[in-house]
């Protein structure tokens, strides 16, 4: 399958470079300086628990791609939220009528934004358990396993779904074919929308914040508010279930000891953060429905003022 990773960064790397090894023709569309020019000159690296890869993959920014890529059959969007609509804006050129997308991004809205751009009936979504981070340019740390819920969004995009799954398969990324994958995205965002946020304003870790007595009166309330916009939305989010999910990272023998994506973009790496696309997205969806949620407000705002203060970019 011929196959664009638009945003090839930390996750981009790892799902770019497995379907590579299995055979795809893979490109990797990115706007960094630096990686782009690390992986020309010394391919792709990938860092496993116990070897080293190295992928020689075409690699791109957005403004060099043209005509010559057109019509990839597979688009897997990997930008971080807040830049997705402008990778999608440079990316025209790539997208054919036959060309599907497929959003593995975090956070809520994603819909609205990629309709824009390409038909519904040739749009995937997905929500994925692997991990990924970067230790420099066109170095990728790729520890663990994951898996990966994937649903295309209209009956329509079901049968060309099946094959990305089956592409995804061979590629050992472990998909699931989901009846509901919009419930799984929000629920993932429930767990982002908590721990996430939180863990980055008190500077804690996910066990110490589990550790605090008020710690399960500000998940419900925080849930609650993701489940009652969810509601409108014609999702109905379980509360105790995500609460349950959310307590379960507590321990310190599975990611107790682990600090948030958030909490490393933003206080180890003063990069701006997702907020505005988890709790952010609840507050002004819930304006939209005339919901009130205060606590998701406040903390966007939180996490706002303190990218300011660090003068995130
Ligand atoms: P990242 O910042 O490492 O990668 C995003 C890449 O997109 C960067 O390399 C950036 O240069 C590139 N980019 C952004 N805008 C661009 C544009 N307009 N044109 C070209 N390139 C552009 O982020 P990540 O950690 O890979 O996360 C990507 C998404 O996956 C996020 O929604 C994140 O929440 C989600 N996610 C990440 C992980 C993880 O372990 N890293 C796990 C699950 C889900």
């Amino acid at each position: 399958m011929k196959i664009a990773i638009a945003g090839a960064g930390a996750m981009g790397s790892r799902i770019g470079l497995m379907l590579h090894q299995t055979g795809n023709e893979v490109i990797l569309i990115d706007r960094w300086p630096d990686h782009i020019k690390a992986i020309r000159e010394n391919g792709l690296i990938g860092e496993f628990e116990d070897h080293e890869v190295v992928a020689h993959l075409p690699i791109y920014s957005p403004e060099e791609i043209v005509e010559d890529h057109a019509n990839v059959d597979l688009v897997v969007a990997l930008t971080k939220s807040m830049q997705l609509e402008a990778m999608f804006q440079d990316i025209q050129p790539i997208i054919g009528k036959e060309t599907f997308v497929f959003c593995l991004l975090n956070g809520l809205g994603h819909e609205e934004t990629l309709s824009k751009f390409v038909p519904r009936e040739n749009i995937i979504f997905g929500t994925t358990t692997w991990t990924a981070g970067l230790s420099g340019p066109g170095h990728a740390k790729l520890v663990g396993s994951g898996s990966i819920e994937m649903e295309n969004l209209e009956p329509k995009g079901k049968a060309f779904t099946l094959e990305v799954l089956e592409v995804f398969q061979n590629a050992g990324l472990n998909p699931i074919y989901s009846n509901n994958v919009r419930y799984s995205i929000w629920k993932k965002a429930c767990i982002n929308g908590t721990l996430n946020g939180l863990c980055t304003i008190l500077d804690c870790n996910i066990a110490d914040f589990g550790s605090m007595s008020v710690a399960r009166g500000i998940i419900e309330t925080i849930v609650g508010e993701f489940a009652a916009v969810a509601s409108a939305e014609g999702i109905d989010l379980d509360q105790e279930q995500v609460i349950q999910a959310i307590e379960a990272t507590y321990d310190v023998k599975t990611q107790g000891l682990h600090f948030p994506s958030m909490y490393q973009d933003l206080i180890r790496n003063h990069r701006k953060t997702e907020i505005d696309y988890i709790n952010g997205a609840v507050w002004q969806k819930g304006k939209m429905y005339q919901i009130s949620t205060p606590y998701c407000a406040f903390l966007t705002q939180l996490i706002h003022g303190k990218e300011e203060l660090l003068n995130a970019k």
